[in-house]
């Protein structure tokens, strides 16, 4: 039986950080995952030549020089800056809102024009409340009418906001937008973050880089793994392809499987993803085009070649491929990919969390073992300042 300091269980970011460091540390690791390859949602599948983001868009943005630094020690970043396009009814607008968007919207050329514009459509949501006697918006429409008026709301936050949740606008609580920033500025990137960017290569390149001279093995689920722990709080893990005597198991799974669903399941909303290869260079000219209205089923098409080429260089592969987005209600057997944050689901995790802060000798890290939406920085960032 091999001995390890640590075993982690998901070689997705968060477990490939980690590995990282312990490894760096000096500390034996051994990194298992049930996928038959590494890299949890950054994996990219290669098709036609192009890095096809399978686990839906990533783009690394952040603030953070720290992690910034680190993440381009490993690989070096492209300069893709996230500006999405939405599509409204055959119409396209520039997101995020800003001075472009107004102008597309209004014929409006100053920002003062924009303003104006913008102030007018907001009273005039307020004043409808009044009228009805209500001071505070109840539910998500009336939210977003009073921070940004009804011609934006309608063509481009309502289809598409009911088609993530699946539930109408009018049926969604107010506090999920809570503000709706509006630049006056003709600024079509969507992030305020000082970098942004994909690695050269793809992620992949990321995930090799993190786990080189790390040991991996894929197509192994730790729960059809036997397990033991002895008195010292050690751990002896065992499957047909490894055995392991490890200090610390590092876990990045669904928390409430670790504790066998005794308080129920955690629910989680999904994306079901369409993915075509299309004989043409370049399909919609941007990598991400939002559906805003409420008829087009998916709410996006993500044109993967664009996270990665640029200019003429779009043309060198006269191919491209394309990813329509479906949001759909979790059920067993899919991917869990966004926490839902409703009372029922936030009173069982934190159950669940409590559970795990009792577990002697496992560290529960990423995503789906704190059952909590994590952007990829901050996944980093929460690792770099571990102590390993
Ligand atoms: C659709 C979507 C789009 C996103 N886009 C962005 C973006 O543009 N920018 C951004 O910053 N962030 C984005 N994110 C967030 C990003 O994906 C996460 O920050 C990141 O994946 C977190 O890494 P992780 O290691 O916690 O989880 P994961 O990547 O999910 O890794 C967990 C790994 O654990 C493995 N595993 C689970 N259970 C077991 C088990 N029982 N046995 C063995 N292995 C197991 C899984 O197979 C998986 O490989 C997006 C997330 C989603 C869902």
């Amino acid at each position: 039986m091999k001995k390890y300091d640590y075993l982690i269980v998901g070689s997705g970011l968060f477990g490939a950080t980690f590995a990282y460091r312990a490894h760096k540390a000096g500390k034996r690791c051994l990194v298992i995952d049930k996928r038959a390859q590494l890299g949890g949602n950054l994996y990219c599948e290669n098709v036609e030549g192009i890095n096809v983001h399978k686990y839906g868009a990533h783009i690394f943005h952040t603030s953070n020089k720290q992690v910034w630094n680190f993440v381009n020690d490993i690989v070096e970043f492209n300069r893709y800056t996230n500006s999405p396009v939405a599509n409204f009814k055959g119409s396209l607008y520039n997101l995020p809102f800003n001075m472009n968007t107004f102008a597309e919207l209004w014929g409006v050329k100053t920002p003062e024009e924009a303003l104006s514009k913008l102030d007018e459509q907001r009273k005039e949501a307020v004043e409808k409340m009044k009228a009805e006697g209500v001071s505070e918006p109840r539910n998500l429409e009336e939210q977003a009418l009073t921070l940004i008026g009804k011609d934006v709301y309608e063509k481009l936050i309502k289809g598409y906001t009911e088609k993530q949740w699946g539930r109408k606008c009018t049926d969604l609580p107010a506090f999920i937008i809570k503000r709706l920033p509006v630049r006056l500025v003709f600024d079509n990137n969507y992030f305020n973050d000082s970098y942004q960017g994909i690695p050269i290569g793809g992620y992949n390149k990321l995930i090799d880089g993190l786990l080189e001279g790390v040991e991996t093995i894929t197509g192994v689920d730790f729960f059809d793994c036997e397990r033991s722990q002895d008195a010292q709080g050690e751990w002896e893990v065992k499957s047909d392809k490894f055995e392991a005597h490890c200090t610390q198991l590092v876990y990045t799974g669904q928390l409430d499987e670790f504790f066998d669903y005794q308080f129920g399941k955690l629910n989680f909303r999904t994306v079901r993803f369409e993915t075509e290869v299309k004989d043409t260079a370049n399909y919609q000219g941007n990598a991400v085009v939002n559906y805003t209205d409420a008829e087009t089923p998916y709410t996006r098409v993500i044109e993967h070649k664009h996270f990665e080429s640029f200019g003429q260089a779009v043309y060198e592969n006269p191919k491209t491929v394309i990813s329509r987005e479906y949001s759909t209600e979790w059920k067993d057997g899919m991917e869990p990919y966004y926490p839902v944050n409703d009372e029922e689901n936030n009173s069982k995790a934190e159950r669940y969390r409590n559970l795990a802060k009792n577990c002697k000798n496992v560290i529960f890290g990423g995503r789906l073992a704190e059952y909590k939406y994590y952007d990829m920085a901050p996944i980093v960032e929460q690792v770099l300042n571990m102590d390993i």
